[in-house]
């Protein structure tokens, strides 16, 4: 299905557009808050469709990376001078968006020298580090590990932003293709922890947001939870 962006996919939340297919969101409330950044040089879009919400862009009180891989944190540095907001990533995350080609396993492929470089790549610099417990404006941090070491989920209410840990296509929430997990073990309870969550709503990082609870239902079925 093809959807139109910006779209309200929760109350005060909006998905903003796709990227390279990776979906960066607002969240309206204590802050506004900017999750995720696409890839490289989309800076002007992802703020056109801010603006497409009624948002002011001036009004983004903070940048949140749900994890460091650069079809997310791609324009994070662009964005951060544009709009004068602070970044943050989970801690286990800071190092790698400074230093991806320090990524574990097959992810070393991913960003092997000159990848970076090929694709304009520019590291943010991290104003924050988040742990499990901490709260951004009035979302609660959730790490949920496995994908990449920092990987994180953001949930307010039973709407949780979850950046790659599960993926929404036809119908049904994924696990993320398991040879990226720097943690497969990680990755597999991480999606045990968000389905058993009582979150009706999952905004993931690609294809689309999960706004059916019943596929939040199939999956604990699935998982056997
Ligand atoms: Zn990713």
């Amino acid at each position: 299905m093809l959807y139109r962006y910006p779209r309200e996919v929760a109350e005060g939340v909006f998905a903003l557009g796709g990227w390279w297919g990776a979906l960066a969101y607002l969240a309206v409330g204590a802050e506004t808050l900017l999750i995720d950044t696409g890839v490289s040089h989309v800076a002007g879009a992802i703020l056109r469709a801010v603006r497409a919400t009624g948002v002011q862009p001036d009004s983004i009180d903070r940048i949140v990376l749900t994890h460091y891989d650069y079809d997310h944190s791609g324009s994070a540095a662009q964005l951060a001078r544009d709009l004068d907001a602070p970044v943050a990533i989970h801690a286990a995350d800071a190092a790698l968006v400074s230093n991806p080609s320090d990524s574990p396993g097959l992810r070393r492929l991913l960003y092997h020298r000159p990848v970076p470089q090929v694709l304009r790549w520019e590291a943010p610099e991290i104003a924050t580090t988040l742990e499990e417990g901490d709260t951004v404006g009035d979302w609660q941090v959730l790490h949920t590990p496995g994908h990449t070491p920092g990987s994180m989920s953001l949930v307010r209410d039973d709407v949780g932003i979850v950046g790659d840990a599960l993926i929404y296509m036809r119908g049904h929430l994924r696990p993320n293709v398991r040879h990226l997990a720097t943690d497969i073990a990680a990755q597999d309870a991480s999606i045990r922890r968000l389905a058993t969550g009582g979150l009706r709503t999952v905004l993931p990082g690609h294809y689309a947001a999960c706004t059916d609870p019943g596929a939040v239902d199939e999956l604990r079925r699935r998982l056997g939870a």
